[in-house]
């Protein structure tokens, strides 16, 4: 019996393992196909052709013509990888580093991690086989304080150039410099000269911390020119083609149906409930065709995706064929890709994305847009020195971008929730973020990698010199620079060290010192995930009460303290008589008893442990303060005396380095209680201006621990 068993057993397994074959034989077929007909498989040897004769190209390109997918492929197989250097695609978005990455993994039959794939802050996909490396702009630019050179790469290329983040507009000018040095060694020009350079910069590296290997080492990796692409969606590829001396550009030409755009009649005050009308209206009155409307967080996301549910039940059977598919950049990634897969046969996709879906990802089978005509940005005012989130109007060509989607396969259309007449007032273009955002965490890192003129700099655009005096200003108060404005030893080279803002940087180092460095871990991992807490509507009672549970008068950072202990302590009970799957289990469960997000709670263990391993790398001894929570909360007070508030007789607080008005957030465990002095992480500005995940302090602290901003003048 065994052995009939047995030869019926390997029968079925042949069969078995031949129908997975044939499956993934056939997908593979469906993705070779996909790829073929993509606008840029026709240019392929003319791409690279170009990428031979020129050390920096500029790739203009429509939306979803392949250029992210496809020339990174184009490139490897065209053997620029042949001397053991990387190909390097940066990114201004997470979703769409990791998102991308597995795409191309599949279609490289691989699996992610392998010859493909990706490293976003936090979380490092790749492996010594990786040839093919998406990430974001800010990893790169951090990948350079240990590469100074970026000798892995053998091609880099700044993918959604025309976004103009902070980071990329920093590092189109960090490249510059980078490809001169190599390519002068590269033709030997001024091979001793740069040994030399190369020499110093070694040494200074090794005296400032993390060393980058010997100089062979250096030398050898750096006799390869680096070949440098700029991809962009828009248009215009001037002011990239100027700003590196007039470098050849290319356009990929797209593939774009007609597409009809609607505007509204009159402005709307509510685009939750107008987005949540068209949809159903789209849905009952249009012909088949998927639905993406572009909205602005995952808060709001979560909240129409609750309402459209609602609806869709209420809908006469048969017209219930309606299923919403959310992406955002907490979202975990396996829920990402899932937005990509067709609808269910019969069913209609409606995805709910933010403005990740302009340009960074494509999502297949849409034919309706729905565009609310808001972005939510993050400000910064030199003036205040405060940094917020704030929802304001897209520009025209983010508009056009928005509607282009509506296009891709067939003729689409594409519905403005606002007024023709308001259109014509949109910006034509979104500011680049160099002019708007604080620039400490940039500076930080420019003058880590050497770079001390941050005026003389070689920017795209230069950002203005209030700004870049305020945040020297910033770091010179937090202790990351000398009063020369250098690089402080070791404060300043140590917050440059870790993958943090200065502000939370600063708190971290300070901690060691105050004897509550295991509390300010978990403070800043929780606090760098999106809410913890969740409270569904229909159960709003039950989660108040789980949340009073771990709330601490004290304040947030407390709370939040208390979230992560509490959830570890169960987490490490389950686990000593549980297996690790079945822990992980249980605590999701606990979890959801709690009404806590356990996607958020999960990752923010994962950053914890990241953040962890620096710091031990570092040397900080990380200890505790037990019950003595002063200790921590003296900590934030002299890491976020920028960020001090004072409560004014009417209850509203006043920002003490700005005097600007902001009220605490109903979401804080202080909104009710309003104690007189407090530190807040961030500002947040909608119609009205919130401080959030905010802590009591003493305000006499103030000068005891930052005398350098409080302390009274002679
Ligand atoms: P571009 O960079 O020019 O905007 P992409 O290379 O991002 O274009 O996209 C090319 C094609 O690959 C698009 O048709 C898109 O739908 C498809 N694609 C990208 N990512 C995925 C994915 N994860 N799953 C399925 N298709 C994808
Ligand atoms: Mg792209």
């Amino acid at each position: 019996l065994d052995y009939h068993c047995g030869i019926a057993t390997l029968i079925f397994m042949k069969y078995l393992l031949s129908g997975i074959q044939l499956g993934k034989i056939f997908l593979w077929q469906k993705i070779l196909q996909q790829r073929k007909s993509l606008p840029i498989a026709t240019v392929e040897k003319r791409l690279l052709e170009e990428v031979r004769k020129n050390d920096t190209l500029i790739i203009v390109g429509e939306t979803g013509s392949g250029k992210t997918t496809q020339l990174p492929q184009f490139l490897y197989n065209g053997g620029f990888c042949r001397d053991g250097g990387l190909i390097g695609i940066t990114q201004p978005r997470r979703v769409a580093a990791v998102t991308v990455a597995k795409r191309v993994a599949e279609e490289c039959g691989s699996q992610v991690g392998q010859r493909v794939g990706y490293a976003i802050r936090f979380e490092d996909v790749t492996s010594n086989m990786t040839k093919i490396k998406y990430m974001t702009d800010g990893l790169l630019l951090r990948e350079a304080l240990l590469d100074p050179y970026l000798s892995r790469y053998a091609v880099i290329i700044i993918d959604e150039a025309h976004e103009r983040t902070v980071h990329t507009d920093v590092l189109l000018g960090l490249l510059k410099r980078v490809q001169k040095t190599r390519s002068q060694y590269a033709n030997k020009q001024s091979n001793v000269d740069l040994m030399k350079a190369n020499f110093n910069t070694l040494i200074k590296r090794e005296e400032n911390g993390p060393g980058v290997g010997n100089l062979q080492q250096c030398q050898r990796r750096n006799s390869n020119p680096l070949k440098l692409i700029i991809m962009s969606a828009s248009l215009d590829a001037r002011g990239f083609s100027e700003f590196f001396d007039n470098a050849k550009a290319v356009h990929v030409q797209g593939r774009q149906f007609p597409v009809d755009i609607y505007y509204t009649f009159q402005p709307q005050t509510d685009c939750v409930d107008a987005a949540l009308l068209t949809i159903f209206q789209i849905h009952l009155e249009e012909g088949p065709g998927d639905i993406l409307v572009f909205l602005t967080g995952q808060e709001e996301i979560e909240s129409v995706e609750r309402l459209v549910r609602n609806r869709i039940r209420q809908l006469p059977e048969g017209s219930q064929n309606l299923s919403t598919f959310p992406i955002f950049s907490s979202l975990p990634s396996e829920k990402q890709l899932k937005v990509f897969a067709p609808a269910p046969p019969g069913f209609r996709k409606v995805i709910l994305a933010t403005n990740i879906a302009e340009t960074s990802v494509t999502i297949p089978g849409i034919k309706y847009v729905i565009d609310p005509g808001l972005v939510k940005v993050r400000s910064y005012s030199s003036e205040s020195g405060i940094d917020s989130l704030i929802t304001v109007e897209t520009s025209k060509s983010q508009a056009h971008q928005r509607s282009g989607r509506a296009g891709r396969e067939g003729p689409g259309k594409c519905f403005r929730l606002y007024q023709e007449s308001l259109f014509d007032k949109l910006p034509d273009s979104t500011v680049p973020e160099i002019k708007r955002l604080d620039l400490s965490n940039v500076i930080l890192q420019l003058k880590a990698l050497g770079i001390d003129d941050i005026f003389g700099f070689d920017f795209m655009e230069k950002p203005d010199e209030k700004a870049v005096i305020r945040s020297l200003e910033t770091l010179f108060l937090l202790g990351a620079l000398t009063d020369e404005a250098k690089l402080s030893n070791p404060v300043g080279q140590q917050m440059a060290r870790l993958p943090l803002d200065p502000m939370d940087s600063r708190a971290i180092l300070l901690a060691s010192q105050f004897n509550c460095l295991k509390e300010m871990l978990i403070a800043v991992a929780m606090l760098s995930v999106e809410s913890i807490f969740y409270a569904p509507p229909d159960k709003l009672e039950q989660s108040r009460a789980a949340m009073r549970c771990f709330s601490s008068p004290e304040g947030d950072h407390l709370t939040l303290i208390n979230v992560y202990c509490t959830a570890d302590e169960f987490f490490e009970k389950s686990l000593a008589s549980n297996s690790k799957e079945k822990a992980e289990k249980n605590l999701r469960n606990w979890c959801k008893e709690n009404f806590i997000n356990s996607r958020s709670l999960k990752h923010a263990r994962d950053i914890h442990s990241q953040i962890l391993d620096n710091v031990t790398r570092m040397g900080l001894r990380v200890t505790s303060c037990g019950d003595d929570m002063l200790q921590f909360r003296r900590c934030l007070a002299a890491s976020f005396f920028l960020n001090a508030a004072l409560k004014q007789p009417d209850g509203i607080y006043r920002v003490y380095r700005s005097g600007q008005m902001a009220q605490i957030h109903p979401s804080s465990v202080l909104f009710r209680s309003k104690p007189e002095c407090i530190i807040f992480k961030e500002l947040v500005q909608t119609t009205q201006s919130y401080v959030r995940n905010v802590t009591r302090i003493d305000p006499l602290w103030l000068s005891e621990l930052a005398p350098q901003y409080f302390g009274v003048q002679e």
